[in-house]
This record gives structure tokens, C-alpha cells and sequence, in this order.
């Protein structure tokens, strides 16, 4: 079965196009969402985190995101070291996973798919981007934030130009209703053409 990889930065439309191929019955893994499950569910991986960041990595909830995201934010290292231990859980559970479906492909959606190594777990990596004024606008009209804050978060991802350059395949997402078809397109020759 074949493996396609999406990814873009913030505000671009990734989860927009990865909505469309599920609309296509295409199954889709979202890397953060199982990210943070395999935080609290994989015992392993939560004793690793609990013994390299402390017992406050989790509460009575569960993964204790506020105190983790402080403590790896502005320290390299310790983003690394967390990196470290979640990216090989995550390419567990996503191969486990891939095994378990069934259709022509799926789908890895994933913000960091060059950062953390998945493209090479993929057939086809696609990028998705947009203008960046775009990106900001939507964000900030779907998160309630700052535009600042959004641009800041925008500058410490891997830029448009160079996911454009890594990725096989990239969708220029502006108008929406252009995705549709876009999305159709590409699904037909994902099932159909061979490569
Ligand atoms: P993040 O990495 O921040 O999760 P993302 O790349 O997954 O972002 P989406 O959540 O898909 O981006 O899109 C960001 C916002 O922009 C959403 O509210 C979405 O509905 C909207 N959006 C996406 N594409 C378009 C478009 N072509 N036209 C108008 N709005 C769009």
C-alpha cells in the first residue's frame, strides 16, 4: 500500500487537504493527534519523559502540555531530547497502523514531516502552502490570536520555499474551492498511477 505524506506550516490548509482526502475515503494518521495520545497511553514512552523532564510532565489529566511546551521552549536541547523519544514512538504506532488499513494508499499528515525523518516513511510527500498574509489571517481568525505571535511561530518552521524544494507534489492552497478538485485529481492518480 502506498504511503502519502502531508505536510505545511501553520495556517497553510494541511488539515483542510488532509480533511478532503478523508471526504475520499482515504484513511489519514494526524502525527500531533497521535502524538499526544502515545504521550499518555504508551507507558513506555511516559516513564522516559517523566525520567528525563520530571514528575510534573503529567497531573490528574494527564501530559501536562503547559509545563512540557516551557520547558522545551527557547532550550534546543531539551526540544530535542524530547523530539527524541516521542518521533520513534510516533513512526511505531504510525507503521503499526498503516499495516491495519486497507484501500490503494493512506495518508501521514504531519507539520514537521522533513524535521522528524516520516518522509522517509512515505512514497510521496506533498506540500501544502499559501501567501504567507494569508496563513496569518487565517490563523488568527481560527485560533483567536495575535498576529505576532502567528508570524514568530511561522519564522521557526521550515519555509514555503523549502518544503516547496523537498516535496514531490505541492498545492498552492488559496481558494478553497479549488482544493476539491485539486484533491480529486490527485487521489485518482494516487490510486491509479504506479510509481
Ligand atoms: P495548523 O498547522 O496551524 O494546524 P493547517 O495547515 O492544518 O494549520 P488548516 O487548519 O487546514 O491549516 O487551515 C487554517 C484555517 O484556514 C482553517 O480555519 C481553515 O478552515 C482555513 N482555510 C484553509 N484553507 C482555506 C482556503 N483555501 N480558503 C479559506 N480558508 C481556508
Amino acid at each position: 500500500m502506498k504511503k502519502v505524506g502531508i505536510t505545511g506550516g501553520i495556517g497553510s490548509g494541511k488539515s483542510t487537504v488532509c480533511r478532503l482526502f478523508a471526504d475520499n475515503e482515504v484513511a489519514v494518521y494526524d502525527s500531533d493527534k497521535e502524538a499526544k495520545r502515545l504521550m499518555n497511553e504508551d507507558c513506555a514512552l511516559r516513564e522516559a519523559i517523566i525520567s528525563r523532564f520530571g514528575e510534573e510532565s503529567y497531573d490528574a489529566d494527564g501530559l501536562n502540555r503547559k509545563y512540557l511546551a516551557d520547558k522545551v521552549f527557547s532550550d534546543d536541547e531539551a526540544l530535542q531530547a524530547l523530539n527524541a523519544l516521542v518521533h520513534p514512538a510516533v513512526k511505531r504506532d504510525f507503521e503499526r497502523w498503516a499495516g491495519e488499513q486497507s484501500g490503494d494508499y493512506v495518508v501521514l499528515e504531519s507539520a514537521i514531516l522533513f524535521e522528524s525523518g516520516m518522509n522517509e516513511m512515505v512514497d510521496i510527500t506533498l506540500a501544502v502552502v499559501a501567501p504567507l498574509d494569508l496563513r496569518v489571517s487565517r490563523t488568527c481568525r481560527r485560533d483567536k490570536c495575535d498576529e505576532e505571535s502567528v508570524r514568530r511561530r511561522i519564522a521557526a518552521q521550515m519555509s514555503d520555499d523549502e518544503l516547496t524544494r523537498r516535496a514531490d507534489i505541492t498545492i498552492v492552497n488559496i481558494f478553497e474551492t479549488d482544493l476539491e478538485p485539486t484533491v480529486k485529481e490527485l487521489d485518482y492518480r494516487f490510486r491509479n498511477v504506479h510509481q
